[in-house]
């Protein structure tokens, strides 16, 4: 490894005698569900301060479609959720992380009902639907298929009656700031003000995911990894950084949005066919459409590539028409931005990245290795999903973490200050970084990130082998020797180097893991490994991957 490619440790110099100083109880980055779930948790005796680099509706929570898993079907049972769950995960999930996450799903959901949220109901009881994977009808959904757009509507309502919580909208986080007692807080930039330092006791870390690393991705623009980068730049443990997932039926126009097409549809019946019209997931898997994420990208890739043409199309012609309009509206309204009818002709669709399982390892309290780190939702690997993202879980998982994060941060802070506030600056030394460089600005940013999405698509997608990760690594590196011992003024700049030491770790990763497991499939190596049964786990300090056992599960299920 070389130093260049692990980059500096701050992003940018920032004199402490000379930027603005902030000061709050507990500050979290982010401004998705998970973020908004921690801040509602936090004792109201405290101050929460919430930073997040768009407004907050520019998040993925904003976007999910589908709906939130959980038991709440008095025919449904914990059990038959947990096996779901194991089942997808491909032998990686931590078993008491499952079950504990299972349990609290109903009591999470309520929650969401009793702060407003109107999820979609049919004969007086909460509509639930099916997505691949499950074996039984427990997604709870709203407004169709635009969930996320309820949900966060409701939270958002209730955070703005907090009085103890301050968002901090258009505010870019550069940098954990960090001295041997672990995290103290974030240097955050917006346009009006600038560089800021903000003080925190606990500091939760819940800025989402990374689809943006890649060209084809369901993800928003700003879902560039930012999390993960600095976490790892402060010293945090980052796990699992191969497990991209990606969504089968991304829609694929060309020069239109890449919008994902919910599972539900597949759910509620619609077939995936090729150019010719011939259904053909029943030849992959006896779950056919319902099968997991994995199994469907990499069948859509297979008959991509056997029918020589860019994707395959789902269709949903034999169901019917008015049914298919009413359940997915928004899809519906979508497609026919392009002459196409949802409910009767074939819709071209595609995988793209769209969950990242890997992140920032946090234990049942979403505690990082980072004392005073905490972090939930997206950005983390808490033992839920293993190898693959069962559908639905992740909105559930923000709730849970988001709650446990917000609940044990807050207790933190209020056991140590018997005696009130102190506002005094932690003693921090300037930190090092390269000069500001004039050549900076002559670096085509664009450029370089258009050039890793195709890299990123073309050698870490659906399936990797050994020579075009080898590839990938040879040119991210290259990149990162140029662009990370830049100082860049804005956040273009500074998501890049983000965006470029998470794609070097997944590289890594995905050359690493010798093995096919969950969405991870190694075209050189397509069976999983006994040996392999374990988490890939990442320091800065060491810059070299180690294998971590899976704990062995302490509960016994009923
Ligand atoms: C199209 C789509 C559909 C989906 N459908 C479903 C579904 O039906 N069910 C399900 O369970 N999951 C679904 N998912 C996944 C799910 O939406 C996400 O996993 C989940 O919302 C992540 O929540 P989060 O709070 O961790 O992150 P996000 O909701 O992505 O929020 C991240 C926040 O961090 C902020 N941020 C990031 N970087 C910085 C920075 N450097 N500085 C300051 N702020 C920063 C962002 O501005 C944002 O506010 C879907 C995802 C997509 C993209």
């Amino acid at each position: 490894m070389s130093d260049v490619c692990s980059g500096p440790r701050y992003l940018v110099s920032f004199g402490p005698k000379r930027v603005p100083h902030c000061f709050t109880d507990v500050l979290i980055l982010g401004g998705g569900l998970a973020g908004l779930r921690a801040a509602l948790a936090v004792d109201p005796a405290l101050s929460v301060t919430v930073v997040t680099k768009d407004d907050l509706r520019g998040s993925s929570s904003q976007w999910a479609q589908g709906g939130i898993a959980g038991v709440v079907d008095p025919e449904d049972r914990f059990d038959n959720h947990v096996a779901d769950t194991l089942a997808a995960g491909g032998g990686l999930c931590h078993e008491d992380v499952v079950d504990a996450v299972v349990r609290e799903a109903p009591t999470r959901i309520a929650e969401l009902i009793a702060w407003g949220t109107r999820f979609d109901a049919a004969n007086g009881s909460l509509a639930l639907g099916r997505e691949g994977g499950h074996s039984h009808h427990r997604i709870v959904h709203a407004l169709g298929d635009a969930t996320g757009r309820e949900v966060m509507r409701a939270v958002i309502e209730r955070t703005r009656q907090l009085e103890n919580l301050s968002v901090w909208p258009d505010t870019f986080t550069i940098d954990l700031v960090t001295d041997e007692s672990g995290c103290r807080g974030a240097l955050v930039w917006n346009p009006s003000h600038g560089k800021t330092v903000v003080w925190a006791r606990r500091t939760i870390l819940a800025t989402g995911g990374a689809g943006q690393l890649y060209r084809e991705t369901t993800n928003p623009p700003g879902v560039s990894g930012d999390g993960m980068a600095l976490a790892w730049r402060a010293g945090a443990e980052l796990r699992d950084m191969e497990f991209m997932q990606f969504h089968p039926t991304v829609l694929y126009i060309a020069g239109g949005a890449r919008s994902l097409i919910t599972e539900a549809v597949r759910g509620a019946g619609a077939w995936l066919v090729d150019r010719d019209g011939r259904r053909f997931m029943p030849e992959f898997d006896p779950r056919a459409e319902l099968a997991p994420r994995d199994v469907v990208s990499r069948a859509i890739t297979v008959v991509m590539h056997r029918t020589h043409h860019a994707n395959v199309y789902l269709d949903l012609s034999h169901l019917d028409a008015p049914t298919v309009r009413a359940r997915f509206p928004g899809m519906a309204e979508t497609c026919a931005k392009f002459g196409l009818d949802l409910a009767r002709d074939r819709i071209p669709v595609r995988p793209g990245a769209h969950y990242m399982i890997g992140g920032v390892t946090v234990d049942d309290s979403g505690r990082t290795s980072v004392p005073g780190l905490f972090a939930a939702g997206e950005v983390t690997s808490s033992g839920l999903h293993g190898a693959n993202r069962l559908a639905s879980n992740s909105l559930l998982e923000g709730l849970v973490y988001g709650a446990r994060a917000g609940a044990v941060a807050a207790a933190e802070v209020l056991a140590e200050r018997p005696g009130g506030d102190d506002f005094r600056v932690p003693a921090l030394s300037a930190p090092r970084v390269a000069e500001p460089d004039p050549g900076a600005a002559a670096l085509d940013l664009a450029d370089i990130r258009n050039s890793l999405q195709s890299l990123m698509w073309r050698h870490v997608g659906v399936e990797r082998a050994g020579p075009g990760l080898g590839e990938a690594l040879d040119t991210v590196e290259g990149w990162c020797r140029y662009v990370l011992p830049r100082q860049f003024a804005d956040p273009q700049g500074w998501q890049l180097q983000n965006m470029l030491q998470v794609a070097r770790l997944m590289i890594r990763s995905a050359l690493e893991r010798v093995e096919t497991r969950g969405v991870h499939f190694r075209a050189d190596h397509p069976e999983p490994r006994p040996d392999w049964r374990a988490h890939l786990a990442w320091l800065r300090c060491d810059d070299r991957p180690r294998l971590e056992p899976l704990p062995p599960p302490a509960v016994a299920r009923s």
